[in-house]
């Protein structure tokens, strides 16, 4: 269990090196703050505990590339969305969630790690104040300048999302790398539309879209169980880490920054960081679906 502390503050010191002037990491709001110390100042959303005493299963975590496990009994992961199922784009003062209807099976996962099919809830992002850092999971320590989630819950055994939220076996999030490239012609529907969600708690419709254009075509994955990375922070999450990013330009990057953690009236804060720190390992494996590489 040490070693896998010891890996976490690996990550840890890599990154405080990029930072130069930064004494620490305190928080993963904080992390930032190599020009602006204005974001020493926690979002209200982590004036919350930071950790759930004794969990287990909390994300996010590094992914170790060379630890993890290659499992040939794991599946391909099947996607199945309808378009005309998403209903609108809200933001929550942490994130943007493009939210669906959720009420059938019309926009659902199978297969992959997953023992049930599960259906297609929300699914938002999470990014950084520059490049050099935003998403929640790492691969040996490397951070991507974004992260997609896309959330799903096990519809097959609990009759509702937040009843799905409280059990281990109640949600599925596909997460998927963003990194700096050419410019994602499916992201920039909604890159589009963002100007109209930049205040807090502004919602809009948002009928007809795709997320699987998001999602790499590579079927390579990463799976090991952990949690939700907001409160209530539950051990609900089979996570799916695709291998391979996405790409997007630094346009589409700079208008997710445009966006703002403060309602219409507040002083402006950008809404930038809005990520959760690594979480220890503990006695937990990550399985991947692929064989690991040899060589360097
Ligand atoms: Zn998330």
């Amino acid at each position: 269990m040490s070693g896998v502390k010891v890996t976490a503050l690996g990550c840890l010191s890599k990154l405080l090196k990029s930072l130069r002037a930064v004494p620490a990491r305190p928080c993963s709001l904080a992390a930032c703050s190599r020009k602006n110390t204005r974001n020493a100042a926690l979002h209200p959303l982590w004036q919350s505990p930071l950790t759930i005493p004794g969990g287990t299963r909390q994300s996010p975590i590094n992914i170790q590339w060379r630890d993890s496990v290659y499992d040939p009994f794991l599946k391909p992961l099947k996607i199945s969305y309808d378009p005309t199922t998403c209903l609108h784009i809200w933001n929550n003062g942490y994130s943007f969630l493009v939210e669906f209807d959720d009420s059938t099976d019309r926009s659902t996962i199978v297969g992959g790690p997953l023992e049930n099919q599960y259906r297609l809830k929300q699914f938002h992002f999470h990014w950084g104040a520059i490049n050099d850092w935003g998403s929640e999971h790492t691969v040996d320590c490397k951070f991507y300048p974004a992260e997609l989630h896309l959330v799903h819950w096990n519809a097959v055994e609990y009759p509702s999302f937040e009843e799905a939220v409280m059990e281990g076996n109640g949600l599925a999030v596909i997460g998927v790398f963003l990194k700096l490239g050419a410019r994602h012609e499916g992201l920039q529907t909604l890159v589009d539309a963002l100007p109209a969600v930049r205040h807090k708690d502004t919602v809009i419709e948002f009928d007809v879209f795709d997320p699987s254009c998001l999602i790499p075509s590579c079927p390579d994955y990463w799976t090991y169980a952990g949690s939700l990375t907001t409160p209530p922070l539950t051990e609900s999450v089979t996570w799916i880490i695709k291998k391979k990013p996405i790409e997007v330009d630094e346009d589409q990057l700079e208008a997710f920054r445009t966006l703002l953690f403060t309602s219409h009236g507040e002083e402006e804060r950008r809404m930038v960081d809005n990520f959760r720190p690594l979480q220890p390992l503990m006695n937990r494996t990550v399985r991947s679906s692929f064989r690991p590489q040899l060589g360097p």
